[in-house]
């Protein structure tokens, strides 16, 4: 099946969901950071990057407008290795520049978050092609259900930078509960970890999207996997730029520390 090409003849890119998880996973080398090398491999080429951050939160939604991203080490308590990575990426203004409107500003002055490197680390080392992050406006009442669907609906607005040649990378966890963490990185799964990553699987394969939005204000596991939005979210805009009958595929799944999932998936 040929991919659908836009009328410059790029191919349209991908989505990309990762869950990030620990930012210990910058520094090892295991199951889920050789899945994430294999994966760049794997992708088309961007000519840039848009990462939806679970790690910047804003009243109102910002782009990143900065020419040269500066790093941002917002994760506390970790070894002194992990605050000496750099990812020297350029940013992408002229991207960004696309998706501002009168409800998406300009940050002239946004660095990266570890929900953008952490990932592009392993996904892309060589750190060549433009970044910009995008913020997720957590403005609103984060148990209101409307709160999804304004999310799923907003992100509709960020299609056209597919036909651009920007990737865009949802970066979150689809299971995110640091309360009930554990500190073993390879610690077995909660069940109702399990069990809720599980569900939300089954959901992304069937392409509920209905189910997806309500999930996090559901009885049952929704409360423990999802207690708060900020890493449910960004998976939320990846599955509302999946077009329809559009492939759906996971490139990781895993739990780490006991109540993270790992689940990553590719769209596209
Ligand atoms: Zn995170």
């Amino acid at each position: 099946m040929s991919k659908e090409k836009n009328s410059g003849g790029q191919e349209k890119m991908p989505v990309v969901f990762i869950g990030h998880g620990s930012p210990m996973n910058m520094v090892l080398d295991n199951a889920f950071t050789k899945s994430l090398k294999a994966l760049g491999r794997a992708l088309p080429k961007p000519r840039a990057i848009m990462v939806i951050s679970a790690h910047w939160l804003t009243t109102g939604t910002f782009v990143a407008c900065t020419k040269k991203p500066k790093m941002i080490y917002d994760f506390f308590g970790f070894p002194p290795e992990l605050y000496k990575v750099r990812y020297d990426c350029p940013g992408a203004p002229e991207y960004a520049q696309l998706v501002k409107d009168a409800q998406v500003s300009c940050d002239d002055r946004r660095g990266l978050d570890h929900a953008a490197y952490s990932p592009l680390l392993h996904l892309f080392p060589r750190a060549d092609i433009p970044v910009f992050e995008l913020s997720l406006d957590y403005s609103f009442n984060s148990w209101a259900p409307k709160t999804v669907r304004y999310h799923y609906d907003f992100a509709k607005r960020f299609a056209k930078l597919r036909d651009q040649g920007v990737l865009i990378i949802g970066s979150g966890n689809i299971v995110h509960n640091l309360d009930r963490i554990d500190y073993e990185i390879d610690a077995a799964p909660y069940s109702w970890a399990a069990e809720a990553d599980e569900e939300i699987k089954k959901n992304l394969i069937q392409g509920n999207h209905g189910y997806l939005i309500d999930y996090p204000n559901t009885a049952g596991s929704a409360s423990l996997a999802a207690p708060t939005l900020d890493h449910y979210l960004p998976m939320v805009y990846a599955i509302s730029l999946q077009e329809k009958n559009e492939p759906l595929r996971f490139t990781y799944e895993a739990i780490q520390n006991g109540s993270i999932s790992m689940r990553c998936f590719q769209i596209g």
